[in-house]
């Protein structure tokens, strides 16, 4: 039912894999939660790999649309926040002809919703006299620290570009602060060429009508609790916090997820780690071998996504696979020592369905945003072990703030090696003291994410309250 009678949304995914899966789970939710009818648009140019779209679980009610394919020829691809820049600039006027195609035959327009990688898009909403929200796929701490750089960049009276007297700690709310070296990869160097770039992206946040971030109230208290007095005295948009927007499993696995689950299907209860770096996050050939050895040492079972490893960090004569097999980089003898106890895949396993199931015990992760709140929805207890984007800000959320994951220290060049490793595993997984701690909590923190998405819930309030406000700003409502 997508007749005219129901308000319509436009949501604008971001080309990237862990921002289109919450997206497409919170137009699930328009739709089958709250009566609308969405249309979610993704771009021709970087588009994704169709195991990603079909892992999405579109109900038939949310339609797509693609944006034609601009010329992006002239644009270094090595600078992605350029590269997302020109792409929505470049884009600009078909998405105008495509929301405005979309509020002259399918029913009044209500609202205009941008990826937080796409903030310039706002001035289409703004155009067209229709709400514009922006969708944060991380969480809020990220918002902060974003809307924490753009004051201090204020108050220094600096000109766009410049950045001086770079904070080495930042305080985000009362209690809540972020050391520089685990600020998200851009912005711990102000020198780099990307910062000036998302400074001005969070000035442009400051249009917004609210925000939709993908967490919920007892992720980031703190956090919530300083946003809503920002609302409230007018200093920045209201943040609404409907999360976790994780994916429904899909009712059939598709055939390469069946080894994985009937492996699991195999093992004892509560016995496994799963170990995965998200859709694209691939080791070092250095942490690799670490974390092989680490993997073999804690004698335990584990089920492993294994990608080729990430070179651009080794001499050039770096050998042992190819591109085509990231199990040919294992080291020599590793799979068939640890056969009876560990199964490694490649390319991509059914997440959403191994973190809940009865044998998976732990989850050694990148602590991508997606993955975390995957985690915490299933009651599984973390091993941090981040890599790039904002991974380190969110293993030191999951550490200290809300105490659902060990994180093994890191090497000064930021290798965890093998006994770190080994050690933080058999913790989870052997009844350590830390580690019955951390099980508690994931425990506690899988009731609260549960809670939150009740009906009477806060997620559910927070995606009501917002969807009132739609309906009432295209009087569909009174
Ligand atoms: N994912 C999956 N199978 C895999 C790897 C990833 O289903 O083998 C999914 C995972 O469930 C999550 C998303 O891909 O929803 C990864 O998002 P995340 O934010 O964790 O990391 P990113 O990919 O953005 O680094």
């Amino acid at each position: 039912n997508t007749g005219s009678e129901r308000p319509h949304a436009v949501l604008l995914a971001s080309p990237l894999t862990g921002h289109l899966i919450p997206l497409a789970e919170l137009a699930r939710r328009l739709v089958e939660h709250h009566s609308f009818a969405v249309t979610l648009v993704t771009f021709s140019n970087l588009s994704l790999p169709a195991h990603v779209l079909s892992s999405c679980l579109l109900p038939p009610s949310v339609a797509t649309a693609v944006l034609p394919s601009v010329d992006m020829g002239d644009i270094p691809a090595a600078d992605i926040f350029q590269v997302f820049l020109e792409l929505i600039r470049r884009s600009a006027p078909n998405l105008r002809a495509l929301v405005r195609g979309i509020s002259a035959t399918a029913g009044p327009l209500a609202a205009l919703v941008v990826d937080f990688f796409f903030p310039e898009a706002l001035l289409v909403a703004a155009e067209l006299g229709v709400p514009g929200y922006v969708f944060v796929p991380t969480n809020l701490t990220m918002l902060a620290l974003e809307r924490r750089f753009m004051e201090l960049h204020h108050v220094h009276g600096l000109p766009p570009g410049e950045y001086r007297d770079f904070p080495e700690v930042v305080e985000l709310a009362e209690g809540v602060s972020m050391r520089r070296e685990d600020f998200p990869v851009p912005y711990r160097d102000p020198n780099r060429l990307a910062f000036p770039q998302l400074l001005e992206d969070t000035r442009r946040y400051l249009r917004a009508d609210g925000f939709l971030v993908n967490t919920f109230d007892k992720m980031e208290p703190a956090l919530v609790e300083a946003f809503r007095l920002a609302a409230e005295q007018r200093a920045f948009p209201p943040v609404f916090t409907p999360g976790p927007l994780v994916r429904r499993s899909k009712p059939e696995p598709d055939v390469g997820d069946q080894d994985c689950l009937e492996w699991l299907d195999r093992q004892p209860t509560g016995s496994v780690v799963y170990v995965s770096f998200g859709s694209g996050g691939s080791l070092s050939l250095e942490q690799t071998t670490e974390l092989v050895a680490g993997l073999e040492d804690s004698g335990q079972r584990f089920l492993w996504v294994v990608r080729v490893p990430d070179l651009t960090a080794e001499s050039e004569t770096a050998t042992g696979g190819n591109d085509d097999d990231p199990l040919a980089w294992l080291p020599e003898g590793f799979l068939e020592r640890t056969a009876g106890r560990g199964l490694a895949v490649t390319a991509w396993a059914p997440q959403v369905r191994v973190l809940p199931h009865p044998a998976t015990a732990a989850f050694l992760s990148h602590c991508g945003w997606n993955s975390t709140l995957e985690s915490v929805q299933s009651g599984v207890p973390m091993v941090a072990l981040p890599l790039g984007a904002e991974q380190r800000m969110n293993a030191v959320i999951l550490e200290r703030e809300v105490g659902v994951a060990l994180r093994p220290p890191a090497r000064e060049d930021g290798v965890v090696v093998r006994d770190e490793i080994a050690a933080a595993v058999k913790e989870l997984l052997m009844d350590g003291e830390k580690g019955r701690f951390v099980r508690r909590r994931a425990g506690d923190m899988q009731q609260e994410a549960a809670r939150a998405s009740l009906p009477e819930g806060s997620s559910r309030r927070a995606l009501e309250e917002v969807a009132t406000k739609w309906k009432l700003a295209c009087g569909m409502e009174k």
